[in-house]
């Protein structure tokens, strides 16, 4: 079974982020880390092989920077990386991404894709999407369990009422909620092993794509502005002398929560 997992690199989730003047992340200030939803989606990954066998790939699509994001895999136990990085990839939306990593898939051989359900900077849960429509593959999105047999792939995914058991053939494009599985630390030895692992680093042109469908150059989003979120208000206490029950009924009809 040939596994490939998508990766990110993100800002650190607490770090203090900046906005440049076309209104995109500076991620050069910041301290960078694995976006955390993909930490699943390598576990994933990493359970797969070891359950069927084969070999697992980590994709990322990113400035140089993001080979440290593929060490981590690596350190987690993933055999090989490749990253595609390329100036022109610069202010790529979604889409562009998107095609970027279905570029580099030509170049691999692959029974599942897995993402993370969203990466936490731009956070628009939409590239798993447009890979499997790029690719026309079957998407199984937000798994939150997931069985894979020899062509196909079943996976749960949580609704209102319950779940939506899903199944696919493969190749399929699968993303993983937080939740799937308890991502492993990595080990020493594999720590060891990402410093020696030499990562493929492809540009556009060996990718298959035209610098003209990504970028800038391709976006068909704009980004118009941002409102920073409002700074959270300190919150109520209630000392209970009795009446503790309906001051906090009180409050929460004024709150409109009953
Ligand atoms: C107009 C515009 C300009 C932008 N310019 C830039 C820019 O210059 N530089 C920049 O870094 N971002 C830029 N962005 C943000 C960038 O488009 C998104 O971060 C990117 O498309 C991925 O979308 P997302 O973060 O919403 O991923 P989601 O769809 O939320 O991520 C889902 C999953 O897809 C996978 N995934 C997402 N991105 C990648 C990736 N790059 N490589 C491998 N796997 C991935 C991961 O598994 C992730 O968990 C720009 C966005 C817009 C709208």
């Amino acid at each position: 079974m040939n596994i490939v997992v998508c990766l990110k690199q993100v800002p650190d989730t607490t770090a203090e982020k900046k906005l440049n003047a076309e209104f995109r992340l500076d991620r050069t200030s910041v301290e960078n880390i694995v976006n955390p939803f993909d930490e699943y989606a390598v576990e994933e990954a990493l359970k797969i092989k070891e359950q069927k066998g084969g070999t697992v790939t980590a994709l990322s699509v990113g400035p140089e920077s993001a080979k440290e994001a593929l060490r981590k895999a690596i350190a987690m136990g993933v055999e090989k990386a490749m990253l595609v990085s390329d100036a022109n990839l610069a202010g790529s939306d979604s889409l562009g991404t998107a095609k970027a990593i279905a570029g580099a898939l030509s170049k691999l051989q692959y029974d599942i894709v897995l993402f993370g359900m969203t990466s936490t900077d731009a956070a628009s849960a939409q590239v798993a999407g447009k890979v499997a429509a790029l690719l026309n593959l079957p998407l199984l999105s937000y798994a939150s369990k997931l069985e894979v047999g020899d062509d196909s792939a079943t996976s749960s995914r949580q609704t209102d009422k319950g779940y939506d058991v899903i199944s696919a053939k493969l190749p399929a494009v699968v993303s993983v909620v937080k939740g799937i599985n308890e991502p492993r630390y990595p080990s020493l030895k594999g720590i060891m092993q990402a410093k020696r692992t030499p990562i493929d680093v492809l540009p556009l042109s060996d990718i298959g794509v035209d610098a003209s469908e990504v970028g800038k150059a391709g976006a068909k989003e704009k980004v118009l502005g941002f409102v920073p979120t409002k700074a959270r208000q300190a919150g109520k206490v209630v000392k209970d002398d009795g009446a503790a029950a309906v001051v906090i009924a009180d409050f929460l009809v004024a709150s409109k929560c009953m």
